[in-house]
């Protein structure tokens, strides 16, 4: 029985499949967080998506406000992205031999984003950031990374790193598997802390190859970061030789065509994409000056390479999407239309007095269960404040509002996601947060 006393919606399909896939995928799931562990119930087994709403195995209709994790912008189904997904796939799937698909998407980026001279296809952001720090390792002929506490980057070995105690701290990794001598290599300081950073190139001078940032840190809650702080680190690494890498996994084509690196002014000298640029394929990519990635192989001496790199179908997904962001107030549209709901809740739980923060950006929104103005640093989100996130996400999930399943997990809106959507999921969410507070 839930916070209303009412029985919680069906899962008694999803269940079903669950139990089947605990006995074909360790913990059931193909990726962790799937796994519900962090909030109520039973995993979701998803059957369709349309536009801004998803269909689980029970029936059960949710306006999806996790969209893949963010790769959806257009939301599920797009018609352009489907049409342009199926004509492509009747000539093959895979040749792992150039085709024109690809000039096509690099041409679409390379014209609109003038951050990066050439870039790369792979086919996730794991394998983006991988190479990127290959890059920029082979690049400066140097070996450490300096990597935040709370930015996530995929699940490469030397990124699985924490912070161990103290200011500047070699990592201590975060994963069983990883080599301490590969955590070795990475130095984890907090987020927004210039001394910090400071200290680490006093102390690893000439040693760190680049400096890995999640330039809008949305993977442990939605940590903001202040311009000035993103132009420190543009300048610590001009100073020092070090390159900076800005992992726009997320942020890219989210926030504006030119991501995050565009919304501040801030040029990289390596930027990782993935999620949006493949349509909701496995796509992912990184790019950089002509210069730096002219150390790439076959003309470098740097390795990278990939069987279904650039793979037509996911080349097709991306133009078809990417196409769309570049009709005109496409992001000015997705963004007001965020920030409208954006402040309508926070209004709410104002006016309430509710511990309870929305942050956002773009079409990125965090719920947080505080009553701090800012948070900066994953070292400062309250862990017990996720008892609060659990009972919200099974209030939202039995009123058919479907959130990723973790509070440190951002939301994100797409352009399918329609008026009267957005005056559902707010209901919804003041109701829940009635029960919850
Ligand atoms: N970098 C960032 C910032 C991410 O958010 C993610 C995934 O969410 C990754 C890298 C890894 O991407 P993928 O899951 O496609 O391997």
């Amino acid at each position: 029985v839930n916070t209303t006393g009412k029985p919680d919606i069906s899962r008694e399909k999803s269940a079903e499949l669950y139990a089947k896939a605990k006995t074909y995928f360790p913990g059931g799931v193909n990726s962790p967080v799937r796994a519900f562990k962090s909030v109520y119930g039973t995993p979701l087994f998803i059957q369709k998506g349309d536009g801004s709403h998803i269909w689980d195995a029970d029936g059960n209709e949710f306006i999806d406000f996790c969209c893949s994790w963010g790769p959806l912008i257009l939301g599920h189904n797009n018609t352009k992205v489907r049409e342009k997904v199926t004509e492509v796939m009747q000539n093959g799937m895979s040749f792992g031999a150039p085709t024109a698909l690809e000039n096509e998407l690099a041409e679409l980026i390379l014209k609109n984003n003038k951050l990066i001279e050439k870039l790369r296809f792979v086919s996730s952001g794991t394998e983006a950031v991988m190479s990127a720090i290959r890059l920029a390792r082979g690049y400066t002929k140097r070996d450490k990374i300096l990597k935040f506490e709370g930015c996530y980057h995929g699940h490469v070995d030397a990124l699985l790193v924490k912070a161990g105690s103290g200011l500047v701290t070699f990592g201590e990794t975060s994963s069983a598997g990883v080599p301490k001598s590969f955590a070795d290599e990475t130095i984890v300081v907090s987020l927004n802390d210039k001394d910090a950073l400071t200290k680490a190139f006093e102390e690893f001078k000439d040693q760190i190859a680049a400096i890995i940032i999640e330039p809008i840190p949305a993977n442990n809650g939605l940590l903001l970061q202040e311009k000035e702080y993103l132009q420190f680190l543009r300048d610590i690494c001009t100073q020092n030789g070090t390159l900076l890498i800005f992992d726009e996994v997320i942020s890219g084509f989210r926030i504006g065509f030119e991501g995050a690196s565009g919304y501040y002014g801030i040029k990289p000298d390596i930027i990782t994409y993935g999620k949006i640029i493949g349509g909701g394929m496995p796509v992912g990519a990184y790019g950089a000056s002509a210069a730096i990635m002219g150390n790439i192989s076959p003309d470098g001496a740097v390795y990278q390479a990939g069987t279904l790199s650039g793979n037509p179908v996911a080349m097709a997904a991306g133009i078809a999407q990417l196409s769309e962001l570049l009709r005109m107030s496409f992001y000015k549209d997705l963004n007001n239309k965020t920030e409208e709901f954006r402040d309508a809740v926070q209004r709410f739980a104002t006016a309430r007095n509710y511990k309870f923060k929305v942050f956002g950006i773009g079409s990125i929104f965090w719920f947080a269960f505080t009553d701090k103005e800012y948070i900066r640093k994953a070292e400062d989100i309250d862990a017990s404040s996720m008892e609060k996130f659990k009972k919200f996400h099974r209030e939202l999930i039995n009123r058919g509002i479907y959130l990723g399943p973790s509070g440190y997990e951002v939301g994100f809106i797409s352009s399918a996601h329609t008026k009267t959507d957005l005056e559902k999921a707010k209901r919804a969410i003041f109701d829940s947060l009635d029960l919850v507070f």
